[in-house]
C-alpha cells in the first residue's frame, strides 16, 4: 500500500465507523508503538505467537516422521521396482553379473544378492542383516554411506527369487531437512500473521477503547465535580461495552451523590454561617458588656484607657498644651437619686452622657468612669483657633450643668471637674486619669472653684481666665462697659468721625484691656452680645450727637462671629430705624483676617449691608492676606492701613513703599484710606503728602468717653 492513502480500518472491517484515520506510516508506527508500549498487547501477542509456534512444533513431529518413511518408501519402492523390472526382463538362466551392475548403476541400490534353488547371484555392496522391506523403514538400520537392508521373500513377481538389497537412502537426511525448514518458515509466517491479525484485532477491540477508558476515567478523576460530562453512550454489547456501563452508572452516581454534597455543603455553610453571626453577636454583646457601660453606652474605664493610650502612641502632643483628660463628677447625684428615684437619677446620667459625648467625636474619647463621674479627652478644636483648651473646659461644664428635664420636670446637676493636662501632669492615661481624679476631688472639696487643673500653675492661669469669662458674662449687667471715641481726621485735619472703643472696667482687675477680654468673648460667643450692646450703645450716642449737629460718621469694631450670625445686619437695620439714624453715618470695621476667614459664610451678611447702605472699613490692613478681588464684591469703602506700618514712618524705607502701595491700590479701588496710630507730626505730613485721605491716633485724639461734642472743638495739635 502507498504511503498516505488511507483507509478507514472501522469501516473496512464492518464495525462501527468510530473513527477514521489515516492508514499511513506515521500511523502504523504509532500504532505500533502504542502496541508495544501495551503491556496487555505484548503479552497477549506474545502468547498468541508462542502457542502458534508449540502448536506448529506438535504437528512437525509426527509430519517428519511420516515424510521420512514416505522418501524411505519411495525409495524402496523404486529399487523393488528396479528388481522386479530387471527380474521379468532377465528370462535367461543364468544371470550376468555385468547385468546386476548395470541394475545396481540405473537404480538407488548399492547392493544386491539374488538366490533361487541354492544359486546365489550377488553384486555391489555386501548386505549384512537384510529386513523385511514390509515393516518400518524408519526404524532399519543404516550403514555408515546412508543405505538400508532390505529382503524380499521369494514370490512369482520376483520370479521366485529371494531377493536381499542394499538400498541408497543417503539423500534423505537432506530432503529431510528442507523439509523442516519449510516446515519451519510456514509457521513462522502463519505465526506472524496470526500474531499480526490478533495484534490488529486487540487494538480495536480492546486497547484503542482501554485507553479511550482510561483518558476518560483520569480526566473524570481530575475533574470531579462535572462527573456528567464524561458520559458516553455504551456502543459495544461485550465485556467491554459492560465496564463502560459500569463506569457511566458510577460517574451518574456520583453525580447524584455529588448533588447530595453540595445541598449538604450548602446546608453546612448557612449553618456555619448562622453559628458564626450568634457567636459574633455574642462576642459583640460580650465586649459592650466588657468595653461599654450598660447605662450610658459610652465607653468604660478599661476601654477609656486602652484608647487614650493608643491615641497618646498614635499622637505625639507638642510642647504647646493641646490635651488634656477631663474627669467630670455631678455634685450631690446621690441625693438626687435619693429624691427623684433611680429611674430619673438613670435619665439624668443618661442625658449627661449624650451631652458629654456631643464634645468628642471619637466614641473611645468619652467614658463613664464610675457611677457620676464620667471622663473625656479634651482637644483643642483646630477648625477653631479661637477655642482653646479652657474655653472647650468651660462649654463641656456648661453643656452638663443645663437642666435635665425627665418626665416634665427639671433637673439641675452642679459639676466638679478635674483637669490633668497631657506632658504637664502625665504621659500615659492612667496616670493622667488618676491626676485628674485627683484635681475633680479637690474641686468637689473646694466651695468656689468648679475646675482645679493637677498642675497649679496652668491651674491658676485657666482659673484667672474661668474668672474673667464669668466676670465679662455679669459685665454689661454690672455696667461694667464703657464707650470710648477716638476721633478721625482728613488731611486738613477737620473731624470726620469717630471710632468707638470698648474698655471694661473691672471691679477688682481695674481697666482691663480689649486686646486682652475682646478675643476672650470671642472664644467664648460673648462676642454676640456684647457686639450688640456696642452698637446699641453707639447708635443711641451717634442719635445723640446727630441731634447737637454732628455730620461725621461713627465706625463701630465688629467681629467675625457677627458677621457669621444672620440676623446681624437685620438687627442693625432695626437699630437704624428705632433712633432713625442713616446708615451712611455708621461704618462697621472688620480686620482683614476675620474678612477673609470665611468669606462666602459672611457673604450674606454683606449683601445685606450693600442693601443697607452700610459701608466697611477694612481694619488692620496689610497683616493679613487679602483676595483684593473680594474687595471688589464686598461693600468695602475705607481701608485703614494697620498701626504697625504707621510706626515706621517716615524712617522705614519697607514701611513707606507698603503705605504708598497700600493708598494706591485703596484709591485705585474707589476706596478711601485711613491710618491708624499717627503719633507723630512726621508721620502725619508724610501721609497727607502720600494721599492719606483721612489719620487717626494719638498725635490728633486719644479715644475718650465722651467723643463729639457740641461746644468743644476738635482740636489738632
Ligand atoms: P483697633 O480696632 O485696631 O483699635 C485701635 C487700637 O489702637 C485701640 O486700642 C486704640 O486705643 C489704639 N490706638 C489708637 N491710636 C493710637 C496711637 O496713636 N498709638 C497707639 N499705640 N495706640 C493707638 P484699644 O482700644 O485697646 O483696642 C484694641 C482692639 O480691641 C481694637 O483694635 C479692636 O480690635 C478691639 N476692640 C475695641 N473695641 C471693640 C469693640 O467694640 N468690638 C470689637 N469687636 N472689637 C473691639
Ligand atoms: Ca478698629
Ligand atoms: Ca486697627
Amino acid at each position: 500500500m502507498k504511503p498516505g492513502v488511507g483507509v478507514g480500518v472501522n469501516e473496512r472491517a464492518g464495525g462501527p465507523a468510530s473513527v477514521r484515520f489515516p492508514l499511513n506510516r506515521r500511523t502504523l508506527r504509532h500504532w505500533a508503538k502504542q502496541l508495544v508500549a501495551c503491556r496487555l498487547c505484548r503479552n497477549l501477542t506474545l502468547t498468541a505467537f508462542l502457542a502458534i509456534l508449540v502448536i506448529e512444533a506438535a504437528i512437525l513431529i509426527p509430519s517428519y516422521r511420516n515424510y521420512e518413511e514416505n522418501l524411505l518408501s519411495e525409495r524402496v519402492d523404486v529399487a523393488s521396482q528396479a528388481v522386479i523390472t530387471f527380474l521379468k526382463h532377465t528370462q535367461s538362466h543364468p544371470i550376468h553379473p555385468e547385468d546386476l551392475n548395470t541394475l545396481i548403476a540405473s537404480s538407488p541400490l548399492v547392493g544386491i544378492s539374488l538366490s533361487r534353488d541354492g544359486v546365489m547371484y550377488t553384486a555391489g555392496e555386501a548386505i549384512e542383516q537384510p529386513k523385511p522391506a514390509d515393516g518400518v523403514l524408519r526404524n532399519a538400520p543404516r550403514t555408515a554411506a546412508g543405505a538400508i537392508d532390505l529382503v524380499w521373500t521369494s514370490d512369482p513377481t520376483l520370479s521366485d527369487y529371494e531377493v536381499q538389497a542394499r538400498v541408497d537412502v543417503s539423500e534423505v537426511p537432506a530432503e529431510l531437512l528442507a523439509f523442516v525448514f519449510r516446515i519451519l518458515g510456514l509457521s513462522l509466517l502463519i505465526a506472524v500473521f496470526v500474531t499480526a491479525v490478533t495484534m490488529f484485532v486487540i487494538d480495536r477491540m480492546m486497547l484503542s477503547p482501554l485507553l479511550k477508558l482510561r483518558e476518560r476515567i483520569s480526566r473524570a478523576g481530575e475533574d470531579a465535580e462535572h462527573p456528567l460530562k464524561y458520559l458516553t453512550p455504551t456502543g459495544r454489547h461485550d465485556e467491554f461495552g459492560e465496564v463502560e456501563g459500569a463506569f457511566n452508572s458510577m460517574l451518574k452516581q456520583n453525580a447524584s451523590y455529588l448533588a447530595r454534597l453540595h445541598l449538604l455543603n450548602r446546608e453546612l455553610d448557612q449553618l456555619l454561617d448562622e453559628r458564626t453571626q450568634t457567636l459574633r453577636k455574642t462576642e459583640q454583646e460580650l465586649q459592650i458588656r466588657t468595653l461599654y457601660d450598660q447605662l450610658t453606652g459610652l465607653a468604660n474605664r478599661n476601654l477609656f484607657e486602652e484608647q487614650l493610650d493608643r491615641h497618646f502612641d498614635q499622637v505625639t502632643p507638642g510642647e504647646s498644651v493641646k490635651e488634656a483628660v477631663l474627669v467630670l463628677g455631678l455634685n450631690d447625684f446621690q441625693a438626687l437619686n435619693g429624691l427623684a428615684g433611680h429611674k430619673t437619677g438613670d435619665r439624668v446620667l443618661q442625658e449627661i452622657a449624650r451631652r458629654i459625648g456631643g464634645f468628642s467625636a471619637d466614641h473611645g474619647h468619652v467614658a463613664r468612669l464610675g457611677g457620676d463621674v464620667f471622663g473625656l479627652l479634651v482637644r483643642e478644636h483646630h477648625r477653631h483657633p479661637f477655642e482653646n483648651l479652657q474655653a472647650r473646659i468651660s462649654a463641656i461644664i456648661e453643656a452638663c450643668q443645663r437642666p435635665v428635664q425627665v418626665a416634665g420636670k427639671s433637673y439641675e446637676c452642679e459639676v466638679s471637674a478635674g483637669v490633668a493636662v497631657i506632658l504637664l501632669d502625665g504621659r500615659d492615661a492612667r496616670t493622667l486619669l488618676s491626676h485628674a481624679e485627683i484635681a475633680m476631688r479637690r474641686a468637689k472639696k473646694s466651695s468656689s472653684e468648679r475646675v482645679q487643673f493637677f498642675a497649679s500653675e496652668f491651674g491658676e492661669q485657666v482659673h484667672r481666665r474661668q474668672e474673667m469669662i464669668s466676670s465679662l458674662k455679669a459685665a454689661i449687667q454690672n455696667q461694667q462697659l464703657e464707650l470710648h471715641f477716638q476721633p478721625q481726621f482728613d488731611r486738613l485735619r477737620h473731624c470726620a468721625g469717630y471710632e468707638v472703643l470698648l474698655r471694661w472696667h473691672h471691679p477688682i482687675l481695674g481697666g482691663v484691656s480689649p486686646a486682652e477680654f475682646i478675643p476672650l468673648a470671642e472664644e467664648t460667643g460673648l462676642i454676640v452680645s456684647i457686639g450688640d450692646w456696642v452698637l446699641d450703645q453707639a447708635v443711641a450716642r451717634l442719635k445723640l450727637w446727630v441731634n447737637q449737629g454732628f455730620r461725621g460718621r461713627m465706625a463701630v469694631n465688629v467681629s467675625a462671629m457677627q458677621l457669621h450670625d444672620e440676623a446681624f445686619a437685620d438687627r442693625i437695620a432695626a437699630l437704624l430705624q428705632r433712633h432713625g439714624v442713616s446708615a451712611g453715618q455708621l461704618e462697621l470695621e472688620i480686620t482683614e483676617t476675620a474678612l477673609m476667614e470665611d468669606v462666602e459664610r459672611a457673604m450674606a451678611t454683606l449683601n445685606r449691608f450693600r442693601q443697607l447702605g452700610l459701608d466697611l472699613a477694612v481694619d488692620d490692613f496689610g497683616t493679613g492676606y487679602s483676595s483684593l478681588a473680594y474687595f471688589k464684591v464686598m461693600p468695602v469703602s475705607r481701608i485703614k492701613i494697620d498701626r504697625s506700618f504707621v510706626n515706621g514712618l517716615p524712617d522705614s524705607e519697607q514701611d513707606e513703599v507698603l503705605c504708598r502701595t497700600i493708598i494706591n491700590m485703596a484709591h485705585s479701588m474707589g476706596c478711601e484710606v485711613i491710618a491708624e496710630g499717627v503719633e507723630t507730626e512726621a508721620q502725619a505730613s508724610w501721609l497727607a503728602l502720600a494721599g492719606c485721605d483721612e489719620l487717626q491716633g494719638y498725635l490728633l485724639g486719644r479715644p475718650n468717653s465722651e467723643g463729639f461734642t457740641k461746644s468743644g472743638r476738635q482740636h489738632v495739635r
